[in-house]
């Protein structure tokens, strides 16, 4: 019996603690009225429940279930919002948010801040959010106790970065890029793959496995079906690149994305080619494909672009070679990865110069030396 009382206690203890910190941030409308608190968390953001903020301010919204809409006004501002996309509509013109509307069993989430800021910006509402008196570091712990209170195992398992996917571009029949004196892009991506993957076995805990390890073909879309099942933290694919022009040089990683400029997308064109060795001949992929992918991927978009440009700062720190910066594009092989993922590209090897430094082992030893770097900075957000 005491212990059931005690029970009784710790549970009590516990839901009232779960109910006060979620409490404590409050969105903050006209005359220091309160107009919602945070009620969900997710992939450490807050979130707030637009069926009560609309009902608070205005007692009435539309909320469609089937097509997973929710309508409603402020002042004369109509405002729309659909589940499980960025984007939000405000008198018929599309925003796009950082982050997702989450649809879950008829209510919608809205990211805080984002939405918060849009609304301002667009309507010119004045709202604010109260943290109250939580300092940063105790925000940070409140996400914590938040996201753990909700289930403790499945977001113990997001919080721990212990499984890292390397992802050698190309292999067996594919070649993937021939340089100038005929260096495959295969041995290259596979030989910087290896030396990362033994410098982070050597150096910490973190499980390292590769999508091959020889020289076979591996179906693109297998890479990150591979990579998920072996619930990776983080899918590093690695290749080189070529241009019909011999002077193109550098260095440059990519997220997955909706084809913004031209050199990106004759890039990603060249890496979904082994579609063709697929059986999917001819078969690209439209804008809207990669809309749907990017927005799949949009709860580890800020973390893939993060670990993306650190791996750039990185390279550019120990090898001499031109920064072509951090890009996105339509790549098959990341579509699909539950996962922060990027595809880095360590240089041309269709500049005669670039390749002749790619077939340097102790410049590949660079490279993989900086891209551990990148994952020792980047790891060091989990640990915290
Ligand atoms: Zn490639």
């Amino acid at each position: 019996m005491k212990f059931f009382i005690y029970l009784y206690y710790c549970l009590l203890l516990f839901s009232w603690s779960f109910a006060n910190a979620q409490q404590e941030i409050k969105i903050i409308g006209p005359n220091n009225s309160i107009l919602g608190t945070v009620d969900y968390i997710q992939e450490n953001r807050f979130y707030f429940s637009l069926n009560d903020f609309s009902d608070i301010l205005l007692k009435k919204n539309f909320v469609n279930t089937d097509l997973q809409k929710i309508v409603f006004s402020i002042g004369n501002n109509k405002v729309k919002v659909t589940g499980n996309i960025p984007f939000v509509i405000i008198n018929d013109k599309p925003y796009q948010l950082k982050n997702t509307i989450i649809y879950k069993k008829g209510v919608f989430y809205a990211p805080i801040d984002d939405f918060l800021e849009l609304l301002n910006k667009r309507i010119g509402t004045q709202y604010s959010i109260n943290y109250n008196s939580l300092s940063i570091e105790n925000k940070l712990e409140s996400k914590i106790s938040l996201t753990s209170s909700v289930d403790l195992n499945q977001e113990k398992k997001k919080w721990k970065f212990d499984t890292i996917i390397i992802d050698p571009g190309h292999g067996g029949k594919d070649p993937g890029a021939i340089g100038y004196r005929g260096t495959k892009e295969k041995d290259i991506a596979l030989d910087v793959s290896k030396r990362l993957a033994k410098k982070i076995e050597r150096n910490s805990k973190t499980k390292v496995i590769l999508t091959r390890e020889e020289d076979i073909f591996v179906r693109l879309q297998d890479r990150t079906k591979f990579a998920n099942a072996n619930e990776g933290d983080l899918f590093i694919s690695i290749h080189t690149n070529a241009a019909e022009d011999r002077r193109a040089s550098g260095f440059e990683t990519f997220l997955i994305g909706p084809n913004k400029n031209e050199a990106a997308i004759k890039v990603a064109a060249r890496e979904n080619a082994a579609l063709e060795l697929e059986g999917f001949s001819g078969k690209q992929l439209t804008n809207e494909d990669l809309i749907k992918a990017t927005i799949a991927q949009s709860a580890f978009a800020a973390k893939s672009e993060e670990f993306a440009s650190l791996v750039q700062n990185e390279i550019k720190k120990r090898v001499q070679s031109k920064d072509r910066g951090v890009k996105q594009a339509g790549f098959y092989v990341l579509m699909g990865a539950s996962m922060p993922n990027v595809l880095i590209e360590l240089g041309f090897i269709s500049n005669p110069n670039e390749e002749k430094k790619l077939n340097n082992s102790s410049y590949r030893d660079m490279l993989a030396t900086s891209i551990y770097y990148a994952v020792l900075e980047y790891q060091k957000s989990f640990n915290d």
